[in-house]
């Protein structure tokens, strides 16, 4: 214990050790690692976390991301590479055991009951298994049927920086409605179909992206929403709850989000 000098201690050595883990896209898509070394936050992280009752996007992000080893622009990760870091964070602070509630399916009973579950032994990580490209040409046969040319959109994966984009300009929109009186003028699937299309190509004279969106049909908005295989990888989880009253059985999707925390 020579060289130990209270004043001088360096507390980093305490902070909880780094777990490796393969991500979901597992270095098949753009800049992303194929893995993470991932810690649990401290007990400061967690209160400064849990203060003010409702997260703080970027307070969240910031946290987050201090726990990785190796830095990582989270905003540019796939959604469902993000989700699994929001969860191996969750389970390295506070271990397996979660909480949730739910309002019984039995009509006739509708008691609302909480219930605990093992997020390790109710969730299922897939992985990615070939290169996803960072953008696809899709083309809308509509057009070339119409007005006998061919028009089709650049597509991205969604990253976990639309989906703040997204929140942003739909709160935004709705602080707005409350302020004027007036109706709403940003919607999920607007905003959502913004952030997917990069580039309209096709059109003898340029169009607005924006009000070409908003003329799509719900047909064409489904393939540009299902043009990359989101599903296909990732983390999933759902437990199965018995109601304490009744026993009606019912099924609990579990949020890989800053509510779990
Ligand atoms: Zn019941």
């Amino acid at each position: 214990m020579d060289n130990f000098t209270p004043q001088s201690f360096d507390f980093k050595t305490l902070l909880p050790a780094f777990h490796t883990h393969k991500l979901p896209s597992a270095g098949f898509y753009s800049d992303t690692p194929p893995e993470v070394n991932v810690r649990g936050l401290t007990v400061r992280e967690l209160k400064h976390l849990t203060a003010s009752g409702r997260f703080d996007k970027k307070i969240f992000d910031q946290t987050i991301s201090s726990c990785l080893k190796e830095p990582l622009d989270l905003s540019k990760l796939l959604l469902a590479d993000y989700n699994f870091i929001v969860y191996l964070v969750r389970l390295y602070s506070s271990g397996s055991k979660a909480a949730g509630s739910k309002r019984c399916v039995n009509p006739e009973c509708g008691k609302t009951y909480s219930f605990e579950y093992d997020i390790t032994e109710s969730s299922v990580t897939s992985f990615l298994e070939e290169t996803m490209p960072i953008s696809k040409t899709i083309s809308l046969p509509r057009f070339k049927e119409t007005f006998g040319y061919d028009v089709s959109v650049e597509v991205k994966p969604l990253t976990h920086g639309d989906y703040l984009k997204i929140d942003k300009a739909i709160q935004q929109a709705a602080d707005m409605a409350a302020k004027t009186g007036q109706p709403i003028t940003s919607y999920p699937l607007t905003e959502l179909l913004k952030s997917y299309v990069m580039s309209i190509s096709g059109f003898p004279i340029p169009v607005v992206k924006d009000q070409f969106l908003d003329y799509l049909s719900p047909a064409e908005a489904n393939i540009i929403t299902s043009a990359f295989p989101e599903d296909s990888f990732g983390l999933s989880g759902k437990a199965i709850t018995v109601c304490p009253v009744c026993a009606a059985e019912q099924e609990f999707v579990i949020p890989f989000t800053d509510i779990f925390f």
